[in-house]
């Protein structure tokens, strides 16, 4: 009998998961993929993709009313939230699907079940069969938090749940300030609900750029979304269908829904770790690994967001790709998990990649700082009251572009094109004798000459 019944036996069906398997797959690997929900995972089945839906959908508002200031009379639109989530949910059915169907092609195994570790080689299924196998990728991913336990969490939804509601709220409290809070607070306020914000620190959006914060704030108050900040939601009562959040500052609001997107935590509980020998790493409860995605035990490997480094889809299927290179392929190769892009699918959107302004001047002795915003064509017409930013951030000596920010429509496809600039150390210099492409809003990227700007750090005395 052989040693092992299989190669590498993948738990998690998501984004970093699927690749493994498929290129370990590729690579002559035995594979076996266990899913416990939906193959997809988060981004496929309730994250990236469905809310991108849903953020399209939000915006056909703003172009109706838009379309007026351009000659067009439209007559009165109605929404259907129902037939948003019939055909939502259609489109998620068949990425599932193709998702198992690729896995199953590449010759892996799909198993539609739980695992866990019962020993360093051994996955117990959830009928309690096991699989020996040689290699172990743990690829769980993570889960909303619903922070500290207050009265009435019960009644309290996260992403998960947004995604199957029966109607669309008229009026919905969303604590946090992140990427999930803002997005969604944005869909809903683009279908007609209406939004209220609560944040705990003084400004959204903490640990992107300073000027990206309160750009984003004030444009999304000019749409119409309250935004409380200092404050958390301490109670959540439920009067019929009704609920009331009580704030820490001692106000509270009646709402249809209450939603929290305050993070999420890497899916590492019951997971059988400990048994395994598989540590977590202290600092962000994740799984503990070297720059090969490799843990504590050598034919243990985790990627993706249950190791809680960059919890965003590419960087999971980069992961997930370079593990399988380096294990199945005979081709090591790391992740740089420098300068990786992202968006936040608000409205308007931000794009950004590299550092901030903030992170600039604290690594840099000479910082320059070109800035602009301005009114975008488009709003000329349409009289829709919106600016859009554009940052770049640049060390004064070496002149590299160390970062760019952009909020306004498009950001995040611009930012990935710029990101490749900026990863490949493009330097101020290259931007400017790149020539402008007009009329866009991407334009000001290479035609701002002067810094807004500039920063020294005095030497530090001796
Ligand atoms: P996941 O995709 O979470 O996959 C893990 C899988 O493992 C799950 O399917 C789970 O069911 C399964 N599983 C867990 N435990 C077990 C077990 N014991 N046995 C078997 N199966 C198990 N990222 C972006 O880059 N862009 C975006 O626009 C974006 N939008 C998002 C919007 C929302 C609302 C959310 C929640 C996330 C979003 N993300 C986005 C983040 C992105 O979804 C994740 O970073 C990505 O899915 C991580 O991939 P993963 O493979 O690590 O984990
Ligand atoms: P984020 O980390 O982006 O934001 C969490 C927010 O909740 C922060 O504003 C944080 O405040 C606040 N918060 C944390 N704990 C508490 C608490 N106990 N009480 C009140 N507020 C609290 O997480 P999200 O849930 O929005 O998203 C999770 C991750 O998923 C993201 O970080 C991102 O990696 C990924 N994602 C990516 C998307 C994209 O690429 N477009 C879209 C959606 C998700 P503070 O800042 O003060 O800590």
């Amino acid at each position: 009998m052989a040693e092992f019944d299989v190669d590498l036996f993948v738990i998690g069906g998501g984004s970093g998961g699927v690749r493994a398997a498929r290129i370990a797959a590729g690579h002559g690997a035995r594979v076996m993929i266990a899913e416990e929900y939906r193959m997809g995972g988060t981004c496929v089945i309730r994250g990236c993709v469905p809310k991108k839906l849903f953020v399209l959908g939000s915006h056909v508002h703003q172009e109706i009313e838009d379309a007026a200031g351009f000659g067009w009379t439209i007559p009165t639109s109605t929404f259907d939230w129902p037939t948003l989530i019939a055909n939502k949910d259609k489109e998620i059915a068949r990425l599932e699907a193709a998702y198992t169907a690729n896995v199953e092609k590449s010759g892996a195994e799909v198993l539609k079940t739980r695992a866990v570790l019962k020993d360093a080689h051994t996955v117990r299924l959830a009928d309690g069969k096991t699989v020996r196998a040689r290699t172990i990728l743990i690829a769980t991913g993570g889960a909303p938090n619903h922070g500290p336990v207050i009265p009435g969490i019960e009644h309290v939804i996260s992403s998960n749940e947004a995604f199957h509601l029966p109607e669309l709220p008229k009026r919905i409290v969303i604590q946090g300030g992140g990427y999930i809070a803002l997005e969604f607070a944005c869909i809903f306020a683009g279908y007609g609900s209406d939004v209220t914000v609560i944040y705990r620190g003084d400004n959204i959006l903490r640990g992107f750029d300073d000027d990206v914060r309160s750009h984003v704030r004030t444009e999304m108050e000019k749409a119409g979304i309250t935004i409380l900040t200092g404050c958390t939601v301490t109670r959540v009562d439920k009067h019929g269908k009704d609920f009331t959040s009580h704030l820490s500052s001692g106000s509270s609001l009646a709402s249809d829904q209450v939603m929290f997107a305050i993070g999420r935590h890497p899916n590492v509980a019951n997971l059988g770790l400990e048994t395994a020998g598989v540590a977590i790493n202290p600092h962000n409860g994740g799984i503990a690994v070297d720059a090969w995605s490799r843990s504590s035990v050598a034919n243990i490997y985790a990627i993706g967001d249950v190791t809680h480094r960059f919890n965003l889809t590419p960087v999971a299927i980069r992961e997930g790709h370079a593990f399988a290179d380096t294990v199945f392929g005979k081709r090591p190769v790391q992740v740089d998990h420098a300068s990786i892009p992202t968006a936040v699918f608000s409205q308007p959107e931000v794009g950004t990649v590299g550092l901030t302004e903030a992170q600039a001047r604290a690594q840099f002795s000479h910082v320059d700082i070109y800035k602009t915003t301005f009114r975008p064509i488009k709003a000329t017409m349409s009289g829709r009251d919106t600016r859009v930013l554009m940052k770049l951030v640049v060390d004064g000596v070496s002149d590299r572009v160390l970062g760019c920010h952009i909020v306004g429509d498009a950001a995040a496809e611009t930012i990935q094109a710029v990101a490749i600039a900026v990863k490949m150390k493009a330097t101020k210099a290259d931007f400017d004798a790149t020539i402008a492409l007009h009329p866009t809003a991407a334009e000001e990227l290479v035609t701002m000459r002067t810094p807004t700007a500039r920063h020294v750090r005095e030497a530090a005395a001796e």
